[in-house]
């Protein structure tokens, strides 16, 4: 499994706006390119959209320098390391796009990264293959389970499959909400986690407008949680955390 370069959008130092881990400073990789087309997507994620990778000159500068696209593995590494050396770090976050499309390319930096630092996936969750080939180099998993209403396709099946694997690690679920959710498809969400992955934390992420897409009603956000906790030891409703405060 080798990959030698890719197509990187930026590497930054930042807090962690989402899911379990909020507040924690991590350092972040965000890739280029997605297999998916979610109706609530903030990020350019086109494949060849970045002719360079902007990368943080110092940890929380936001001063950032170029590289041109695609990244070596050794650039790329040595990059993070002299991030993670600036400020106290928590976790090294992979993003996207989603990071899965570059799995030989995870398990790469993972031998010249920090080997203490914990690598941490933000994931569409529907990769398993991708996800069985770096899961050794992975500590904590941030899945999305994405909707139809979302994706407008049904991901139900690649989703049980990754959960399967997922569930071995620190996983956590992210659930997307929004005005225009269904209640069947929540529903099935939730039982799909029920089955396989009843002990990770459910956070239920409350969309953040964009692109058309309008928000759940805060009653409804409150009912929701209300029919997950029926089913799930643990739900959370955890909002995009790091547009409130001017984070990347
Ligand atoms: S999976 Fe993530 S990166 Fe891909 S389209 Fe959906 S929101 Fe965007």
């Amino acid at each position: 499994m080798e990959s030698d370069s890719e197509n990187i959008i930026e590497i930054f130092s930042s807090i962690q706006g989402e899911g379990k881990y909020v507040g924690c400073r991590q350092v972040f990789v965000r890739f280029e390119g997605c297999n998916l087309h979610c109706a609530y997507c903030d990020t350019e994620h086109d494949v060849g959209a970045h002719p360079t990778c902007r990368v943080e000159t110092a940890a929380g500068s936001r001063v950032f320098h170029q590289l041109e696209n695609p990244v070596s593995v050794d650039d790329a590494a040595a990059q993070i390391q002299a991030l993670l050396v600036e400020a106290p770090t928590q976790a090294v976050s992979f993003t996207g796009g989603e990071p899965l499309l570059h799995a030989p390319f995870i398990h790469a930096l993972h031998e010249k990264v920090d080997a203490l630092m914990p690598f941490l996936l933000e994931t569409n969750g529907t990769l398993s293959e991708p996800l069985a080939a770096v899961l050794d180099d992975i500590d904590i998993i941030s899945m999305d389970l994405k909707l139809p209403s979302a994706t407008g396709e049904t991901q139900w099946d690649a989703h049980r499959r990754f959960l399967t694997l997922a569930r071995q690690k620190d996983l956590y679920v992210k659930l997307v909400i929004a005005e225009d959710t269904k209640d069947e498809e929540f529903i099935q969400a939730v039982s799909l986690l029920e089955s396989v992955a009843p002990d990770a934390l459910l956070v239920l992420q409350p969309v953040t407008p964009c692109g058309g897409v309008k928000a759940c009603p805060p009653e409804r956000v409150l009912a929701m949680q209300a029919e997950a906790m029926r089913h799930l030891h643990d739900v959370r409703v955890i909002p995009q955390t790091h547009k409130f405060i001017g984070q990347l």
